[in-house]
């Protein structure tokens, strides 16, 4: 891999809107500055790098609804397609009252890097609404989902834009967005979204394949460490599809899991928490404050002792004023951007390994692509079948980007960008650019 410096790319209309601008550090800053890093590895491709620079298309929609008390009630809603040269767009949907046009770009963007880290055949995209469907009914939570879709109705599609699940949204969600879609293209087209339930072509191994893909990297990571999971403390940030998952399954591998948080609480316990338990209890709750454990402050839940940290809550979590204060020897990163740049700088300065968002949340993408795969033949897989393509993907990937991190002596974000914005450049330059 040269590593020649990019001075020879020649970047033309420089004047970048102020959402485009990487001082400004939000979730696209964050991202732009992990693009930076990765340039100089890029060799020759490097004068194509602007094309990861900018969304190749956003969308963004106003959401109309009537809501049950007579009022209309209107949200902001966003699809970006942040790269196709490799596929058409995947990526989930979010609906939080935090949603911002720069997150769902930086969203996009990761989708675009892992997609190609794990080589499924897909470019990156990520949609959102700026709304809090706690403060929802079901019925008008169906109409915002409807409304969204139509809206985005004009992008999205089996060979365009396969939109997923991501925080806040689920099954039941995707199922009216495959209706909509349905409904607005007069046939049943199963393809259009992934995670969906399985009475309407979902995969088996869906729900689960995001943590079992955390579970997969951290199990490959704490091996290379030398680290044994049985007994090993876990600790782990968000209780949702994925935290959740992945607590359960390092608890099932012999881990204890010290301590978990949610957007509520912070429970600990140093003899390990009973994560099936947990699980069964939130399931009712939906959060998992209340459950009978000892609290401890958000600050506190930094600075518990462990081996093992899963974030698998939201961007920004890691952060240079908590970075300093983890004990444990790696970050699995099950959410999307957990960690600052500054922060990741403090971990590896620690000699703290990070598996990255973009292979170690890979799993659920995996997944997706099978359930898509299945949608397309009518045909569908056994759940074994299913885990142990998901497994073999996964550990491929983690050992290929390891080797480059080897090689280059570069952390394993860097690595996991080396394999995927490579991918993704020679793919755009292979199909060169149109006109
Ligand atoms: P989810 O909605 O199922 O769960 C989110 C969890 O995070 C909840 O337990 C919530 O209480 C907790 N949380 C929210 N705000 C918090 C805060 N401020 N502090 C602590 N906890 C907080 O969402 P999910 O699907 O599990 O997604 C979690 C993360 O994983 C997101 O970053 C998402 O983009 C990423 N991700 C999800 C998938 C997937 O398949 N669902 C795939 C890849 C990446």
């Amino acid at each position: 891999m040269s590593s020649a410096a990019p001075s020879n790319i020649a970047v033309q209309n420089h004047v970048l809107p102020s959402y485009l601008n990487a001082d400004n550090l939000g979730p696209w800053g964050i991202y732009l500055q992990q693009v930076d890093r990765v340039t100089p590895y890029l060799g020759s491709l490097a004068r194509w790098v602007e094309t990861l620079k900018r969304p190749k298309r956003a969308l963004i929609v106003d959401v109309p609804i009537e809501m049950d008390n007579g009022t209309i009630a209107h949200f902001e809603g966003y699809r970006v397609q942040h790269n196709l040269s490799r596929g058409p767009g995947k990526g989930g949907v979010r609906f939080h009252q935090d949603v911002t046009l720069s997150e769902v770009m930086a969203l996009s963007a990761w989708m675009s890097v892992k997609n190609a880290a794990v080589n499924v055949p897909y470019g990156g995209a990520k949609g959102g609404i700026r709304v809090d469907p706690r403060s929802l009914s079901r019925a008008e939570l169906e109409r915002v989902t409807r409304r969204y879709t139509s809206e985005i109705n004009i992008i999205i599609g089996p060979n365009k834009d396969i939109p997923a699940p991501d925080v806040n949204t689920n099954e039941q969600v995707m199922a009216w967005m495959m209706d909509t879609y349905s409904m607005n293209s007069g046939s049943t087209s199963t393809g259009v979204v992934t995670g969906k339930p399985i009475s309407l072509g979902g995969s088996l191994g869906r729900r689960e394949a995001t943590g079992r893909g955390v579970f997969v990297v951290g199990s490959e990571a704490a091996r290379n460490l030398g680290l044994d999971i049985k007994g090993a403390r876990v600790v782990v940030q968000g209780f949702g599809n994925v935290g959740a998952v992945a607590a359960k399954l390092f608890h099932e591998a012999g881990a204890k899991v010290v301590a978990v948080q949610d957007h509520r609480t912070t429970l600990y316990d140093p003899a390990g928490l009973d994560v099936p338990a947990m699980m069964e209890y939130a399931s009712h709750s939906g959060t998992i404050e209340g459950y009978r454990a000892e609290v401890i402050s958000g600050e506190q839940f930094w600075q518990v002792d462990c081996e093992i940290l899963i974030p698998a809550a939201l961007e920004g979590q890691i952060t240079a004023k908590n970075a300093p204060q983890i004990k444990a020897k790696m970050v699995i990163e099950g959410a999307n951007g957990p960690t600052t740049p500054e922060a990741d700088d403090i971990l590896r300065e620690r000699n703290i390994l990070v598996a990255p968002d973009v292979i170690a949340n890979a799993g659920g993408v995996t997944v997706s692509y099978f359930e898509w795969v299945q949608d397309f033949s009518s045909f569908f897989w056994t759940e074994e079948e299913i885990n142990q393509r998901l497994v073999r993907i996964m550990q491929e990937a983690f050992r290929a980007i390891w080797q480059v991190a080897q090689d280059n002596k570069v952390t394993l974000r860097t690595a996991a960008f080396i394999v995927a914005c490579t991918r993704i450049l020679q793919a755009r330059e292979m199909r060169g650019l149109y006109p």
